[in-house]
């Protein structure tokens, strides 16, 4: 490869897509040529980098000649598709989807934690769950400094991480019921939600991603499965709700967890402040704790109302937050890339 890269963004229009574009102009990437791609609705569009109109093109299977760097954004089904003919182009390939994160020779990576895994790829490497990638932001250090067993969380998930059109959900229906000067004990609008099962204005569904049979969602699981692999711990685990509410940016995850060894709140405080990535922020009695609001737009995720946890031995709780379409998606694929050049 030489020093100025040819990029592809494929879902370029998508709520992550426009953040990568963002992430590798401010950090200054090595982008010689961008090719932005999405679906046949988009082709012809333009969008600005580094101060110039570049023009969307339809994806397609022969997209990728001479791409040296293939970021994918559009989903499972386009990853599944189209990622190996970037690989076949000779592209490397950094996927945002779910779709190749737990195939064994498809590196699963947060630089933070294992960028020495990106050089094992074969043609693709994948961006982990925003959830998961926010949590073990803070786990992850703990970890080294206690050995973490186990743990048992809930996520308090943004709207943005379903993507731009459940962003609109929100709005709209918070605007409807604003416009029709609704008392606050008759929240439940007339209009029917179309990208959640329920309306999430004013409400925090249960309910991310699809059901399993152990009554867990898919999105509940990425936790443990995800988890184990990043951290290069197989006996990791992990009992997770995720939730979704109406917040427009930003995960936040309350994690109690279980460690090997006694935990000292004062070391975990040191390991945390020296974390890359990771603010503390932790100062209760004078309001200070991270909150999604303040967190949108950030590159660090952050943590606090660190405690020892009253319910297990060797347990510490702590409540993290990180942008998940900055640190869970489209900064966490640029930091991959990075790793590459
Ligand atoms: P989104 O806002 O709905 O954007 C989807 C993108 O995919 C759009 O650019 C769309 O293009 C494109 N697309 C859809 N169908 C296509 C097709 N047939 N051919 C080519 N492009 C197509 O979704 P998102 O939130 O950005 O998520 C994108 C991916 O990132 C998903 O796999 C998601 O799981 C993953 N991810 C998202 C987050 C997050 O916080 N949102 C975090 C981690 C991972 P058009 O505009 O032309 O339709």
């Amino acid at each position: 490869m030489s020093n100025l890269k040819h990029v592809a963004v494929v879902g370029a229009t998508g709520a992550v897509g426009v953040e990568m574009l963002r992430c590798l102009e401010q950090r200054g990437f090595p982008v010689g040529r961008l090719t932005l791609l999405a679906s046949a609705r988009s082709a012809g569009k333009k969008q600005t980098f580094k101060g110039e109109e570049v023009t969307i093109q339809e994806l397609t299977a022969d997209s990728f000649a001479g791409v040296d760097i293939a970021l994918f954004s559009a989903g499972g089904g386009i990853s599944r598709d189209f990622a190996p003919h970037a690989v076949k182009a000779g592209a490397v390939v950094v996927d945002n989807s779910s779709f190749f994160r737990m195939d064994p020779t498809v590196p699963l990576v947060v630089p933070e934690i294992n960028a020495a895994d990106v050089k094992n790829h074969q043609g693709i490497i994948a961006n982990p769950n925003c959830t998961t990638a926010i949590s073990l932001m803070a786990l992850y250090p703990l970890h080294q400094a206690f050995g973490v067993r186990r743990i048992f969380a809930s996520s308090y998930q943004a709207v943005s991480g379903t993507g731009a059109q459940a962003i609109e959900e929100l709005a709209k229906q918070s605007r409807e019921w604003a416009s029709e000067n609704r008392a606050w004990d008759a929240a439940k609008l007339a209009s029917q939600p179309h990208v959640y099962p329920h309306q999430i204005a004013f409400n925090a569904i249960p309910h991310v991603d699809s059901f399993l049979d152990s009554g867990y969602t898919k999105e509940e699981m990425k936790m443990e499965n995800e988890g184990r692999k990043i951290m290069h711990h197989p006996d990791f685990r992990a009992s997770v709700t995720c939730v979704r509410i109406p917040v427009f940016r930003a995960h936040s995850i309350a994690i109690s967890a279980e460690f090997e060894k006694p935990v000292d709140l004062a070391k975990a405080r040191e390991v945390l402040a020296k974390a890359p990535g990771l603010d503390v922020i932790d100062d209760p009695a004078s309001k200070h704790y991270p909150l999604a609001l303040d967190i949108a737009g950030r590159d660090h995720c952050a943590v606090g109302r660190l405690r020892l946890d009253c319910a297990l031995d060797n347990g510490l709780a702590f409540w993290v937050v990180g942008d998940q379409l900055l640190k869970g998606a489209a900064l966490n694929a640029v930091q991959i890339a990075e790793c590459l050049v």
